[in-house]
Parts: C-alpha cells; structure tokens; sequence
C-alpha cells in the first residue's frame, strides 16, 4: 500500500514499528460433517462436555498468568471466562441444540454467539465487554473441537511485528510475545474493551477504530502506529518516525532521568526501533537483538551490510551506550545457512554463543562490524546463553582474531570494547562472582533466566504461573549476580520483560541493578513508574521476596511498593 496516515482511536500509549502482520478473525465453525444426520447425539454432547471442561482449565491457567504478567484485573477477565465455560445458561442450550441436531462445534458457536449478540444489543459497555469475553470462549471450544488453530502472532522471521487485525480476542492479546510484537492496530475495538487493556497492562502500544477496510492487504508492508495520537502510517519515512513522539527537548532526557532510581533504557531490533527508543528518550540501548537483522534470510548479511547497520543503529543514539548482543541464533530462531543438525530440545541445543563458536567464521563477520561500525567509539557486545567462563575466553579469543583480520586489512576498529554476558542460563548465574573477574558487565535476561530456571518452556500458556519472574528462585539469581556485580563493579542490566513488569521492576531496584531495558513503547510508563518508588523500602521489599516462599508471597511484597496505575488518558 502507498505510504498514507490513518487515523484511529488511542487504545495503549507508546510507539510500535515494525512490518505489518495481518491475524484474520477466526472462520466460523464448520458445517455438519457428512452424515452428521447419523451421528451419536449421546456422543457429540460428551465431546461438547469435555471440550468446555478442556476450555474452562485452559482460562484458569490463563487467568493465573495474566495476573502474573499484566495484574489482578486482566486476571479477572479470564477468571470470568473461565465461569462462561460453565454456565447452565450457555451449556444448557448448547445441549439442546445437540439433541435438535446440531454437532457439538456448531452449537457452541450457535448458542455463544446468539448470546453475544444478545448482550452486545444492550447499550451499555459493560455488556459489549461481557459479548467480546462470550464470543471469545465460544471461538476457544470450537478451536478444541475442531483442532482449529489461530495464525500465527509473530512473523516466522522473528522479525518485529505489529499486528493489524479487524479486533482481537483479550485471550489472543494476553498471548503475544511483546519480544516480537512491538504494536497492535485494530480495524475496530474499543478503548475500553478488553483486548485494549490487556494491551495497556503489557504495555504494547495499540490503536483502533480504524475502519481498514482492507487490512489483509498492509500484510508485510513497513508501519508504524502512534498509541497515544491513534494513528496508523503505512510506510513512514525517517521524518515521519522522527515525529511519532515528540523528541526530547535537549536536556530532557537527563531531567527526567535525574530523579529515578536506575537507568532506563531501550531493547530494539532495527534502526526504526532505535530511532523510535531515541524519540521516546531512552537513556541508551540496553540490548540490540542482532540476530532480527539475520532471521528470514537464505544466507547472513555480509561484513559491509552489517557494518552500516550497526552504525545507524548506534548513531540514532548519539554518545550514549549502546549494547549489541551477538547473535542468540538457533533454538527457536533457526537459521538455514547454520545447517545445524535437527535437536530434540532446540531450547537446550546450539544456541546463542553455542551457536557462534560453533560457526567461528560467521562470528568473526559479526565481531569485525561490531568493531569497525563506530571505530572511535567503544562499543559494549553482549554474550548471549553463556553457561561457563570457558565460552567467554573463547569468545574473547574470537574478538582478537576479529580485531587481527580488521587490523591486517586497513579497516579502523574500536581499541576500547566492553564484553559482557546475558545472564540467562541458571549456571551463569550461579557462577557470577567467576564471570564477573572476566567480563565488563552483565545483563540479565529474565525471560530465558525464568524458563531455565523453572524448567518451564516459555511459550507454554499452560506453565505461566511457574514460569514468573516473581518466583523466590529468580529473585535469588538476581540477588546472587547483582552481589557479584558489584564485588567487582560491574554494570548489570535487566533486558527481559520483567524489566518492564511494575511489581518486578521495583524489585529489581531494590536489589540494585543499574539499569532497566525495556521495549521502546514501555519507557514511559516504566519511567512512572519508577518515579514512585521509594528505594528504601524497594530494598527491604527485596530482601523479604528473596526469603519468600512462593511467587504469590513475593507478589504480596511486591504490591507494597507499587502505586495503583493511573487511568490512561485517551479513546472514548
Ligand atoms: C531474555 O532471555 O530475557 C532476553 C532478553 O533475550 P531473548 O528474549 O531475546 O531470548
Ligand atoms: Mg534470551
């Protein structure tokens, strides 16, 4: 589509770039088998029963993690749906439609949506919210029953997404990944509907009522959407980006980073985001995902085409620091050109600085445009999945083997390199006072650094409530590396998205780490948030979580320190 603003509503405020991805609304249930006619009523009633018991589980499960990741009311939501998927008032006709010859996927589909429209009928918010929660179950049991299954919510080249639709399901929001998701735009929806405020809760930015007629077709074109403005710009140039959020006034970003507790900074995945984190006034990139720019490619970018990226990436924030990881390729982010043998747990296989060493010439690429992108600088390269000293040293020897290669060919490098480790793997953590001798700094990636340590694959909706940043063990990692940090006085980030959760961020600064990095439409409400916290009691609050005996009683803790979240200004 040509390059054009649309203009919406407000639905959660922050800046999301990235390539559009198109989630088209799911089909309605399919009409009766051949010869349904015969089928087994008796059957088809149990096959409804275990379905809406299958559903029911699933939205406790979900109601748990929602309350985790995005607070008690987004919980409620699920809670409540949960309860549909019991209702006499739902069950009951969905059974009677069985036994007048319905299957059991078209008399839930029947039966919820009659209801919704029903409810949807009333002129009064609560019951259109009440309708969206009831079509939302319905389309849930007819994906159980017909093995169904939604499109993807993330691009397959990991590359960063935002997701455009005609409206979302609450249960749809609830499950994206803000790592791959950076915004959401919506044909229709409303400001108080429940998929915008599990989107404000995650802070993912969103806008909607649109009124795309034709939203299939910006599927894979380059936009942007201003969640604050509820706009949409399809194609937008560097001006336009630049414009998205009103830029700092010089000064600014110190100003309004003299009062807070920690550093904020951002987590970007291309030269858009960076400029998108510089206007929402990050005080610097605290994490680069280097491999978006590898994913969805048949073979790596070459020295030159990195080089260049690597430096607008860095220019768009001038003189502050900028962290590229290296490549965290492999596992769930395949790439072809690795030609890697197929594993049985990709989580636990040749991924990140695996990966690397693994392939010392596609390394050693990356390592020389790392250090020929801003050669008068001194750029900060983050390891990714280290689990022992060894792979730092051999990593080190990578960089000097790098600087060698650029040094014999001519090529300016950087003399000065900070390299430091994600702290994502438990064993990294447990041996932190070992890494911190050898390494500039630590980042602590809490999304992998949760599901290693809980064992719980972090995709898995069913395992959520388990894989919390908020469980004692976590909360005992992250003590133990801040110590370590600084014992030797290194810098330590957190980079996961716990950074960006209210109740684990105050955490975090009670157990000192220096700096939070988050997704560039998270600054502003992580900024609010922080500027309410008293650090004292962060401190204390942090000690009690550590001595913890559940995640709920660390939550407990947690809650003391946060202040309730202001209504989002906007929409209606
Ligand atoms: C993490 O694991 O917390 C992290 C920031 O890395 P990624 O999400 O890219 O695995
Ligand atoms: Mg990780």
């Amino acid at each position: 589509m040509a390059r054009a603003t649309i203009v919406g509503r407000p639905g959660s405020p922050g800046v999301g770039i990235g390539r559009a991805l198109w989630v088209a609304a799911a089909e309605p249930a399919p009409p009766p088998r051949p010869g349904a006619a015969d089928r087994d009523a008796a059957a088809e009633r149990e096959r409804l029963r275990a379905a809406l018991a299958a559903a029911a589980g699933e939205l406790t499960a979900l109601a748990g993690e929602a309350t985790g990741r995005a607070g008690e009311d987004v919980g409620a939501i699920f809670e409540a749906q949960a309860l549909f998927a019991s209702d006499p008032g739902i069950v009951d006709p969905a059974l009677a439609a069985i036994d007048a010859g319905a299957t059991a996927e078209e008399a839930i589909d029947r039966v919820t949506a009659a209801q919704a429209d029903a409810l949807a009928a009333v002129d009064d918010e609560y019951f259109r919210e009440r309708a969206a929660d009831l079509r939302d179950v319905g389309r849930r049991v007819v994906d159980r029953l017909t093995g169904r299954e939604r499109p993807p919510l993330h691009r397959a080249d990991g590359s960063p997404a935002v997701l455009v639709a005609d409206d979302l399901d609450p249960s749809v929001v609830v499950a994206i990944r803000p790592e791959m998701v950076t915004g959401i735009a919506l044909a229709g929806g409303a400001p108080t509907g429940h998929a915008a405020i599990v989107a404000r809760a995650l802070g993912i930015p969103l806008v909607l009522g649109l009124g795309l007629e034709a939203g299939a077709r910006l599927d894979g074109d380059d936009v942007a959407i201003d969640g604050s403005g509820g706009r949409l710009l399809v194609g937008p140039d560097e001006r336009d980006l630049a414009a998205l959020t009103p830029v700092a006034a010089p000064g600014s970003v110190a100003a309004a980073a003299r009062d807070l507790p920690v550093e904020v900074a951002a987590n970007v995945g291309s030269v858009r985001e960076a400029e998108a984190a510089a206007a929402a006034g990050a005080e610097g990139i605290g994490l680069v995902r280097t491999e978006l720019l590898f994913l969805g490619r048949s073979v790596p970018p070459g020295l030159e085409e990195q080089r260049s990226l690597y430096r607008r990436i860095a220019e768009a924030l001038p003189g502050r620091r900028v962290v590229f990881r290296t490549l965290d390729i492999g596992g769930d982010k395949p790439a072809p050109y690795l030609a890697t043998e197929p594993e049985m747990n990709p989580a636990l296989g040749v991924r990140g600085i695996r990966a690397s060493l693994a392939h010392p010439s596609l390394f050693e690429t990356q390592l020389r445009a790392l250090l020929e992108a801003t050669p008068r600088e001194t750029p900060w390269i983050l390891l990714p999945m280290v689990a022992t000293a060894e792979e730092v040293a051999a990593a080190r020897e990578a960089l000097a083997r790098a600087r060698d290669a650029s040094a014999r060919l001519g090529d300016p490098v950087a003399t000065d390199v900070r390299l430091g480790v994600m702290i994502e793997v438990p064993s990294a953590a447990l041996m932190a006072d070992a890494l911190a001798p050898v390494v500039d700094f630590f980042s602590i990636g809490t999304n992998d650094l949760v599901q290693y340590t809980l064992a719980a694959d972090r995709t898995n909706a069913a395992l959520a409530d388990l894989a919390s940043p908020l469980q004692p063990s976590v909360m005992r990692l992250v003590r133990s590396v801040v110590e370590a940090a600084r014992a030797h006085g290194r810098h330590v980030s957190v980079c996961g998205e716990a950074a960006a959760d209210p109740l684990a961020a105050a955490l975090f600064v009670g157990l000192g780490v220096d700096e939070l990095s988050v997704a560039p439409g998270s600054i502003a409400g992580l900024r609010g948030t922080l500027a309410t916290l008293d650090v004292e009691r962060c401190r204390v609050a942090a000690e009690k979580a550590c001595a913890a005996r559940s995640a709920a009683e660390v939550r407990a803790i947690a809650e003391t320190l946060v202040a309730e979240p202001a209504p989002v200004a906007g929409g209606g």
